[in-house]
């Protein structure tokens, strides 16, 4: 029998969660204690050139991103990539497949209730403490009711922010 494998973040983790708000480092921190699906943090506060970057770009869709610096001085969001040894060549490296984003949003979810935090999940944009639907199952009714008024389904996998 083999125990759970804990994960922690590392240096550069730590680094991008600088400016964002403590709730929500909370929450992280606390996720990857929980996580079966080891994570890093790839971007956490975000200035207004970069956000107006990646609106033109089509990687996000609006300029009023809770990455950028709220009314109380920090950053609202951060983006959780999954990481890894996924080709088993003992290599680890970040994950963009949907697989390995649902256990760290399940993780979220987890750390979110415990602390009494409320979550909001880029997968589905909806708050996770609200509901108990697994996280596969969540993602798939946003996009289901997205095409059913006909509308695109925006999926941010990585993206947690405060709700
Ligand atoms: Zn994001």
């Amino acid at each position: 029998m083999t125990e759970k494998q804990t994960y922690t973040l590392g240096k550069t983790s730590l680094s991008k969660l600088n400016g964002v708000h403590p709730n929500l480092v909370k929450v992280i921190k606390r996720a990857i204690e929980l996580t079966s699906q080891d994570f890093s943090v790839n971007e956490g506060l975000r200035t207004l050139d970069r956000q107006k970057r990646l609106v033109a770009a089509g990687a996000s869709r609006t300029l009023n991103s809770k990455h950028l610096k709220q009314a109380d001085g920090y950053g609202h969001a951060s983006d959780l990539i999954p990481w890894g040894d996924f080709d088993g060549n003992g290599t680890k490296e970040i994950s963009w497949a949907w697989e390995n984003f649902y256990p760290i949003a399940e993780a979220m979810r987890a750390a979110a209730k415990e602390l009494n935090i409320r979550i909001r999940w880029g997968g589905c944009w909806e708050t996770l403490n609200d509901t108990t639907k697994p996280t596969t199952q969540l993602v798939a009714d946003y996009v289901a009711l997205r095409r059913s008024v006909g509308k695109r389904a925006f999926i941010d996998g990585p993206h947690f922010e405060l709700a």
